[in-house]
């Protein structure tokens, strides 16, 4: 097994492009996993509050704050507010439902049953325009596509008459996925806004807003986060059709994009998933916006210390792609092997980054004369073996745009005066931010960056920094790039 100190002290040319994400639970809610976690490289913490309650966040969110200052490396979190939900009702006991059978779904506002005639069972649903939304021939998939319904007819104005496709056991509260429907719910829920007033008190970093289907969705959770005064940042999770039609106008309002491949695979046709994985990332790239690989990628190490062939090649096909980050669920949450999922992440990513494909050309969407300066930057740190990119930033712009055109080795060590800032970078592919003061005289602060990279073993006599900065001219300050060799 790895020490978990390595990835802390390895030099700069084996740091870790690819993020990990890991999603807390039980399996990792310990002091000391979080510590091992930490100190061994994990970058983001995610907090799934479908499963989530007020107080278990607070703990968890402090306890993470506590470790990080005591281990001296700050991680970022991650608030997963749960969206939108259509589920059934409760069922008095689990309904045995057999292929070909009839079964009717009745709105209810608490899920509970509606009545239907005596030899047809029914089930309760919480989504008041289930019978306007939905078309005759359209399919209903119950429990994560487990059991599968074709719509035969609409009754009356509640209820819909369903043949059953996929057999199965249907117990109560189960979730329901319409794919291709135009669900008529609101993006951002009252318990959703409830989760998120205790995330801003506890000062996560990043808010994931779950099926957003349009630009709208992520202007009404920024409106939110400002009157609150927060400044985290907006993942959009893209998880049904709708996402897909609306995908550029979405990556332009979010901060982040993850492609949740959980729901995406049911709502989507499978053979899609990738092709639409490999889309998001373009568009995503394309717009400087990080992006979020999530779900399934070693699901099988929920219950098994080694992955399968498959998720191996899963996780390196992220990274062969360039995805900022690579996302853990159930592995992390109620998995046995928490700690080696990480680790394998961890290999994986630093093998296929070794290979160098860059399988994109530029992005097209960032222009700009500091767009320009800052490709100069990573076309010199591409030509020069060996070197890293140093840079300087306040909110993060210069190390996103940095990042967003993916240099193909050279590590970018971001230096900003904010922690929340740093944290925030955790998401960005091969950003390595640190806490520094920035002075107004712009040699100091960068001889001062040089001595930190090198106490902290980063950087050794003789490197070769390309340094994107601003520095004085005139009284003026005006954008540099320098390259500067380490004494
Ligand atoms: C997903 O569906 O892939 C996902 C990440 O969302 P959740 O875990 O909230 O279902």
């Amino acid at each position: 097994m790895l020490d978990p100190t390595h990835l802390m002290t390895a030099s700069p040319h084996v740091l870790r492009q690819t993020k990990i994400i890991f999603t807390l639970g039980p399996a990792t809610a310990s002091e000391e996993m979080l510590e091992k976690l930490i100190r061994g490289g994990a970058d983001v913490a995610r907090l799934n509050m479908a499963h989530a309650n007020h107080e278990w966040t607070r703990t968890m969110v402090r306890r993470i704050r506590r470790i990080s200052q005591q281990v001296g490396r700050e991680i970022a979190i991650m608030m997963d507010i749960k969206g939108p939900e259509i589920r059934t009702g409760d069922v008095d006991a689990p309904i045995e439902l057999k292929a070909g059978e009839e079964f009717d779904f009745t709105v209810r506002p608490g899920g509970e049953p509606g009545q239907s005639p005596e030899e047809i069972r029914s089930v309760g649903v919480n989504y008041e325009n289930l019978v306007n939304d939905i078309s005759v021939g359209d399919i209903v998939l119950v429990d994560n596509g487990l059991m599968r319904f074709e719509v035969m007819d609409k009754i009356d104005n509640r209820r819909i008459r369903c043949k059953v496709l996929i057999a199965g056991q249907l117990s109560s509260r189960r979730h329901i996925n319409l794919p291709g429907v135009k669900v008529n719910l609101p993006a951002f829920t009252e318990k959703d806004r409830r989760d998120t007033l205790v995330g801003i008190e506890e000062g996560i970093d990043f808010v994931a807003l779950s099926f957003v289907r349009e630009a709208g969705d992520i202007t009404t959770l920024r409106e939110f986060l400002l009157e609150n005064d927060s400044k985290a940042r907006i993942i959009a999770k893209i998880e049904d059709q709708s996402a897909i039609q609306n995908l550029d106008e979405i990556i332009h309002a979010c901060d982040a994009l993850m492609v949740a491949r959980g729901d995406l695979g049911i709502e989507c046709p499978l053979e899609d998933l990738p092709v639409i994985q490999r889309r998001a990332l373009k568009a995503c790239f394309d717009r400087g916006r990080a992006v979020i690989i999530a779900t399934h990628m070693l699901e099988s190490m929920i219950e098994s210390p080694v992955p399968t062939r498959a998720e191996i090649t899963d996780v390196a096909n992220a990274v062969y792609e360039e995805a900022d980050c690579v996302m853990l669920s159930g592995e992390t949450t109620i998995g046995k092997y928490p700690w080696e999922s990480v680790e394998i992440l961890d290999r994986i990513a630093r093998r296929i980054e070794e290979e160098g494909d860059v399988v994109f050309e530029d992005p097209a969407l960032l222009e700009g004369e500091k767009i320009n300066v800052l490709k100069s930057a990573v076309m010199l740190a591409n030509q020069i073996p060996n070197s890293s990119l140093l840079t300087f930033t306040r909110r993060g712009f210069i190390a996103t745009s940095l990042a967003a055109l993916r240099p193909a080795h050279a590590p970018i060590f971001a230096m900003t005066n904010s922690v929340t800032t740093l944290r925030q970078m955790r998401l960005l592919r091969a950003v390595n931010p640190y806490v520094m003061p920035l002075t107004s005289d712009p040699n100091d602060t960068i001889e001062n960056a040089i001595r930190l990279l090198k106490r902290e073993g980063l950087v050794a006599a003789g490197a070769k920094l390309i340094v994107v900065t601003d520095i004085l001219s005139n009284d003026r300050l005006v954008d540099s790039v320098q390259l500067r060799t380490v004494r």
